[in-house]
């Protein structure tokens, strides 16, 4: 128990979307929660940093509104802070743009008709040989090969797939397939006409993606007024979120089986929190090698393979009223993947005149992208001037932005190392390790925060078995 007399104490491992809706969900129902975040502002990914005078969104984050419950009590809690916005992406494919997410009419007009015969063709014989012969893919590359059909495959996804990831498809799981890949409607309108006509879709199933129609939030400073809402809910009713406080330690009971405490350090200094219930949403290998004692070799040899895909965004002030036509655009082959402006979600940008870009890449720790030398730099600018967003001369100001753990690396085997690894977090009965980075998983927000609500009853049910009575 807490020391603090006899209230059951949660803890909470990171203050992303789905630690702090956890407290969130914790708080509300009288539970002493404390959230600890190494950062030094809530909201993990999904947060933006002041730099000068703007905001600069780590990745251009926007709440959906698919998951209702979620949804309502945002917008109670941020007011007048949050502001719609119709969904307006597009990507950019073969020297033309097309709607995000795509669409089967866009296509054809975009596409010359011989082409368009040739991929439908190729998804015609995947789709056979699904239907005559079933057969499990045993890698990304045959996954996609298996929905798309290899034509498809071979223009749209291989090279952009292994520019992404730094990994050709071949070396990537399927599993990669189902849970990140957007699935194309264009495709599924093909799929539904097949299976019209008996042709049924027998394949692996892609990850289900934006709607055409749908409104997204944002707010006038970015990502980041999201999470500082959830966190001042969180503090207003009793909870505790405390952040520049790196989780160094997780202390397990003599059995090894339950979490009795949690350390951090904080400016430079040690503390050292009780808990009852702890639910974990910092990267699973780093919770794995921070308890102690450590759990036996197999286990952390395991969590040595599981790997994340580092980020660096680039976040740029532009002098010009407005750059692109969409909220964000995709791109197959540019030394970015993603070019945001947040402006034309309603991002407050100073000076009014200019704006903002936020132009998303992967990379690795301490390469040139990671660093942002010269040479990317101007890589960066001059794939700009080609895509006629914006000209070098315009761009007043560059800030780059980092996360080491931006996606989780679906990588060919790595599902046994964190079944191993998740089999052992499981056998310590007080401890959920949750989230995109704890369940190593690709949720959007409203999902994140979904996980979060569930590891908040979980703990919160296991607390009332054992009969203790809610804080105060
Ligand atoms: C480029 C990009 C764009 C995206 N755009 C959208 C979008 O538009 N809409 C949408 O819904 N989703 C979007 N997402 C997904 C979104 O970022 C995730 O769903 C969300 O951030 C997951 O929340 P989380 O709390 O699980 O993980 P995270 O946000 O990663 O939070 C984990 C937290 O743990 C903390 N932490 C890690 N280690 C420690 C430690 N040792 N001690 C203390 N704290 C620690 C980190 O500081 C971090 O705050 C996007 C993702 C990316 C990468």
């Amino acid at each position: 128990m807490n020391s603090d007399a006899q209230k059951p104490h949660v803890a909470v491992l990171g203050g992303g979307p789905c630690g702090l809706y956890a407290a969130r969900v914790l708080s509300r129902a009288g539970i002493a929660v404390t959230v600890l975040d190494k950062g030094d502002r809530p909201g993990g990914l999904a947060t933006s940093h002041k730099r000068g005078e703007n905001w600069y969104d780590l990745g251009c984050h926007m709440l959906h509104e698919f998951d209702k419950e979620i949804y309502e009590d945002m917008m109670s809690i941020m007011g007048s802070d949050s502001i719609p916005v119709q969904l307006d992406a597009r990507i950019r494919w073969a020297g033309a743009f097309y709607r995000y997410p795509l669409q089967f009419q866009d296509m054809i007009r975009g596409i010359p008709i011989a082409t368009l015969i040739y991929y439908t063709m190729g998804l015609f014989a995947a789709q056979f040989r699904n239907m005559l012969a079933p057969w499990i893919p045993k890698n990304a590359e045959q996954a996609l090969i298996m929905l798309y059909g290899r034509p498809l495959y071979e223009f749209f996804f291989k090279d952009f797939t292994h520019r992404y990831w730094g990994i050709h498809p071949s070396e990537l799981s399927a599993t990669f397939i189902t849970t990140k890949m957007p699935r194309l409607s264009a495709v599924d309108v093909i799929k539904r006409a097949l299976g019209k006509v008996g042709v049924k879709d027998r394949g692996v199933k892609a990850v289900e993606s934006a709607l055409l129609d749908e409104t997204l939030h944002y707010s006038r400073t970015g990502a980041e007024a999201m999470p500082r809402h959830i966190a001042r809910v969180v503090n207003d009713s009793g909870g505790k979120v405390i952040l520049g406080a790196e989780v160094t330690r997780i202390l397990l009971d003599d059995s090894g089986t339950r979490v009795r405490g949690v350390c951090y350090r904080k400016d430079g200094t040690d503390h050292e929190i009780a808990c009852d219930e702890c639910i974990s949403t910092i990267p699973v290998p780093h919770l794995a090698t921070r308890c102690e004692p450590l759990p036996p070799d197999a286990v952390l040899e395991a969590a040595r393979q599981i790997r994340y895909k580092p980020i660096a965004i680039y976040g740029l002030l532009v002098k010009k009223q407005r750059c692109i036509d969409a909220l964000y655009i995709y791109y197959r082959d540019r030394a970015f993947h993603r070019v945001g402006e947040p402006k034309n979600a309603g991002l407050t940008v100073n000076p009014p005149d200019h704006t903002v870009l936020i132009v998303e890449t992967t990379c690795e720790i301490g390469d040139d992208k990671w660093k942002g030398t010269d040479e990317v730099k101007q890589r960066i600018f001059s794939d700009l001037e080609h895509e006629n967003i914006c000209r070098r001369e315009d761009i007043v100001e560059v800030n780059i932005l980092h996360s080491e753990t931006g996606y989780p690396i679906f990588a060919l085997g790595f599902e046994p190392h964190l079944d191993k690894v998740k089999r052992w977090i499981s056998s310590i009965t007080n401890l959920q390790s949750v989230g995109r980075q704890g369940g190593f998983t690709y949720p959007n927000m409203h999902s994140a925060m979904r996980m979060g609500a569930c590891a908040a009853e979980a703990a919160m049910a296991r607390l009332n078995k054992k009969g203790a009575s809610p804080a105060s």
